[in-house]
């Protein structure tokens, strides 16, 4: 089946009458996933957006609950929850990678995030195939195909003036009954593309099970500002800060998305820093990324997107770093 490039505003409004629908659009000079209203402000060609998507799962901000004292004098626990059914449309294979990871961390291992788990429930995924990549690119290294996102409830891959559609879970399936309106048969050409900046991870992670203590920690550390961009940017990263805010006798307790790049964020009750200096923090990303997760879950925290790699104001960068453990004897 077909979508052809002139039915998406329609499928999309339609889509749009059930459901909040996030698209790849610049809001306020930033390219990132918003709201969708009109197909001219779309920019599903960009090759991936400034921001990653996972902010539709994971908020910047969010409300846990709220407590205080009632009228009655009595105690109370007001959990939220502000899940709606929610759509993400251009989607791209290493942002969809990104909620695979995340799903491992709010998910699995008998951990359950509520929150988390209550948006992941309602959201529909499609995602776009790239037919170009960035020069930051490098998905296909991390074992991605640019092409195509498997775990993706609808794949579509974009030719000239239509998009081949093809559902991948039962979700999708379920949700292409409503598309069928806007669909038709045929098919698409697609260009084979690949990225142009490599990375060998072969033998990386066990390497650096032996680099705790390698000098390219301390080297490489002296030039972050830790500044946190590298986190932000990153589709990957999930850590968060719970804090309250209180107003007479009620309170709202929420999370917000924090950064292990900063210097208060092992801050502890006495003032110990178990990661005092640049280094360790630095250190502890990158091991994290490409060592800790893979222990964990089964996989790489790296999912290739290059963000992170095109935003650090002092050219930080985690495929010359790769590069870099490849050519250690350690
Ligand atoms: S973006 Fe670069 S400078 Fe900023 S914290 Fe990350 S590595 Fe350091
Ligand atoms: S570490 Fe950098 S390249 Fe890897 S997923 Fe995060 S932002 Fe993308």
């Amino acid at each position: 089946m077909i979508l052809k490039k002139e039915n998406v505003q329609n499928l999309l409004d339609e889509l749009s009458k059930s459901a909040l629908v996030f698209v790849p659009k610049e809001v306020d000079g930033v390219l990132k996933f918003a709201p969708f209203k009109s197909a001219d402000e779309m920019t599903l060609d960009i090759i991936n957006t400034t921001l990653p998507p996972k902010d539709l799962l994971f908020p910047q901000t969010q409300k846990m609950y709220r407590y205080g004292i009632d009228a009655d004098g009595k105690m109370y626990v007001d959990p939220s929850d502000d899940s709606a059914e929610q759509v993400v449309f251009g989607i791209r294979t290493c942002d969809m990678q990104s909620i695979v990871c995340m799903d491992d961390v709010f998910l699995t291992k008998g951990f359950v995030d509520e929150f988390y788990q209550a948006k992941r429930d309602k959201l529909l995924t499609v995602a776009i195939g790239c037919n170009k990549v960035a020069e930051t690119c490098f998905c296909d290294s991390m074992g991605l195909d640019p092409q195509n996102s498997p775990t993706a409830d609808i794949q579509l891959l974009e030719g000239d003036d239509a998009y081949s559609v093809v559902a991948q879970t039962e979700k999708g399936e379920k949700a292409l009954e409503s598309w069928k309106p806007f669909l038709s048969e045929g098919s698409v050409e697609v260009p084979k593309i690949e990225c142009a900046l490599k990375v060998d991870m072969t033998g990386v992670k066990d390497k650096l099970d032996r680099m705790f203590d390698h000098p390219i920690w301390e080297e490489l550390s002296a030039k972050c500002l830790a500044c946190g961009t590298c986190t932000y940017v990153c589709p990957t990263c999930h850590c968060f800060d719970i804090s309250q805010e209180n107003k007479m006798k009620d309170g709202v307790r929420f999370r917000c998305w924090d950064s292990c790049m900063f210097s208060e964020y092992t801050q502890m009750a006495g003032d110990h820093n178990p990661r005092p200096t640049k280094k360790e923090r630095l250190r502890n990303r990158f091991m994290h990324k490409l060592c800790f997760f893979e222990d964990r879950y089964g996989k790489t925290l790296c999912v290739g997107c290059g963000r992170c790699v095109e935003k650090c104001p002092v050219s930080v960068d985690i495929t010359c770093l790769i590069d870099q453990i490849g050519e250690f004897d350690v």
